[in-house]
């Protein structure tokens, strides 16, 4: 079962959220067939927006998170809701690179040199971007920059992906701590004492730790209270009206073209892989519906 606990200290100078995302992880690589490293830069991604996405109040409120890099990944994108609805890809699923020196996933190279772009859609006019240059590819980090330097928020953020010989997931999860404001010295001195003394995230699970105790772990001595538990999902919520958005969008020349080539069109959801067919007859609907 996917879970994340939404908690803050006792002293109330430290937001807490940990994530446990096995399950929706595994539904992505189900889907987009993905290779250990894909699936460990799509599990990473997804976890952080599944966290992400909590924060949102509005049922409309959007969050998209990309990372695109010269690696032979190319990108990664997920967005997320506040119902804790996830849904994302990669570019190139299929990418197979040697793993590190230490025996890990070597997704810091699969992504390459490149930006996040974090894209706040609150139903206004204009959605909120936030973008930074990658500072080592382990999207984890990346993200942390991205609170610190986009948004000003200290922030400690932790995501981990365990791949399983038989490609499905193992063990998928993370946390991210944040700072509020008026966070003591002390409290901060706390924090850095227990992230330096816990393993990484993947083998605490695999230690049979909870997110329960792991939340213990990472606010040891700050006296935890978890306020909600929330089970995200990754879930799709393409409709065949909005792939036809998509097409009118493309404009009316490439849609001629389309009829001119007299087959039925069959276009696949990015983020679920559902198959949409549109025969020519359709098309030619659409056509009239587009204005330009
Ligand atoms: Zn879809």
């Amino acid at each position: 079962m996917n879970r994340i606990l939404r908690a803050t200290s006792k002293n109330n100078e430290v937001r807490a959220f940990v994530a446990e995302t096995k399950d929706l992880v595994n539904t992505a690589v189900k889907i987009h067939r993905t290779t250990p490293v894909a699936s460990a830069a799509l599990g990473r991604l997804l976890t952080a927006g599944a966290i992400m996405g909590i924060g949102l109040k509005g049922t409309k409120d959007l969050i998209t998170i990309s990372i695109k890099g010269d690696g032979p990944l190319g990108g990664v994108l997920v967005t997320t809701d506040s119902n804790g609805y996830v849904k994302g890809y990669v570019n190139n699923p299929e990418v197979d690179i040697p793993l590190k020196e230490n025996g890990k996933l070597d997704v810091s190279s699969a992504i390459g040199k490149g930006t996040l772009t974090v894209i706040r859609d609150f139903g206004l006019k204009e959605p909120y971007i936030g973008q930074v240059e990658l500072v080592s590819g382990e999207i984890a980090d990346d993200l942390t920059y991205y609170y610190a330097s986009s948004e000003q928020v200290p922030s400690v953020i932790a995501l981990g992906v365990l791949v399983d010989i038989d490609l499905t997931i193992k063990e998928s999860g993370g946390f991210m701590i944040q700072l509020l404001p008026g966070a003591t010295e002390e409290t901060i001195q706390t924090i850095e004492k227990n992230i330096y003394e816990i393993p990484s995230v993947t083998t605490m699970f695999t230690e049979g730790l909870k997110a329960e105790d792991i939340l213990g772990r990472i606010l040891n001595g700050l006296e935890p209270k978890v306020h909600e538990i929330i089970q995200p999902e990754y879930k799709c919520n393409c409709n065949r009206k909005k792939v036809e958005k998509a097409i009118i969008g493309i404009g009316k020349k490439d849609i001629q073209e389309m009829i001119d080539d007299g087959k039925t069109i069959e276009t696949n959801c990015h983020f679920c892989d559902k198959t949409y067919n549109f025969t020519i007859d359709e098309l030619k609907v659409i056509l009239e519906k587009a204005d330009k």
